[in-house]
């Protein structure tokens, strides 16, 4: 479950995040949407704990890990969050193997458990047999797969995906979106999902949040969005003039 109240966030004078409510029961796939700029990778940085909130309150799982009042700021480690970056970021001098163990190595889980979590995650991510490769030497789809293994692995509560797929070719992108509902699932997760692809929005999300400068637009089912758009910005947005 993710929980934010009243979030605000500044950068020197910019405000990149105003006033921001949202609230999601635990398993939601609660997807972002909006134009560029508006403060969309923020929020998923501020949930990640990688940001500080400069007003407001964000809890996870009933726990608040950032308040912008009291300054709570739980560590980014210690959330059970975990972000999975567009650009996939993999350690290239690690196997894929090594990749998805090292967090679990970080967090100082013994070998025997780390391996065998290891093994799990290759085999729900449909790649073992790419275990002792390279980054290297796999294609950028699979290289998502590994990055998304090694998000997992540590069992967070709430996932969190900046752009994920917009670095594959359109078909692979559409084989990854029922990829990920199953994933999402498996884990019994909460997720954030950040994306510009209109359809992606619409096929995955339970719920949809549209952010504008900073701003909710409109928080809504995906159904309730396309028949009742509150804004003709949210209306030309997803592409259904009022
Ligand atoms: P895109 O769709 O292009 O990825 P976005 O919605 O993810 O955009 P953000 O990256 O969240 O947008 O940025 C929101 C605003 O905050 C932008 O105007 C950006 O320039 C500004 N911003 C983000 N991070 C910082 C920072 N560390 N310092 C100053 N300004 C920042
Ligand atoms: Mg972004």
């Amino acid at each position: 479950a993710i929980r934010i109240c009243k979030l605000g966030k500044s950068f020197g004078d910019y405000d990149a995040i105003k006033d921001v409510n949202i609230s999601v029961p635990k398993g939601a796939f609660l997807v972002l949407v909006g134009p560029s700029g508006c403060g969309k990778s923020t929020l998923l940085r501020l949930l990640a704990g990688l940001e500080s909130p400069t007003e407001g309150e964000i809890a996870l799982d009933g726990r608040v890990v950032s308040s912008g009042a009291s300054g709570i700021a739980v560590e980014p480690g210690a959330r059970k969050a975990g972000l999975v970056f567009q650009s996939y970021a993999l350690w290239p001098h690690m196997t894929v193997a090594g990749n998805i163990s090292w967090p679990l190595k970080v967090a100082k889980w013994p070998k025997q458990v780390r391996d065998s979590r290891v093994d799990e995650v290759l085999s729900l991510l449909g790649i073992g047999n790419l275990a002792d490769r390279f980054p290297a030497e796999i294609s950028g789809g699979q290289q998502q797969r590994v990055a998304i293994a090694r998000t997992i692995a540590p069992k967070p509560s709430i996932l969190l995906f900046d752009e994920p797929l917009s670095n594959l070719d359109a078909k692979l992108r559409v084989e990854m979106r029922s990829e990920l509902m199953r994933i999402h699932r498996a884990t019994g997760a909460t997720s954030v999902y950040v994306t510009h692809d209109q359809v992606e929005a619409m096929t995955m999300a339970s719920h949809v949040i549209v952010l504008n400068n900073g701003k909710v637009e409109q928080s809504a089912s995906p159904y309730e969005l396309l028949e009742n758009p509150r804004t003709t910005f949210v209306a030309s947005f997803i592409g259904t003039p009022p």
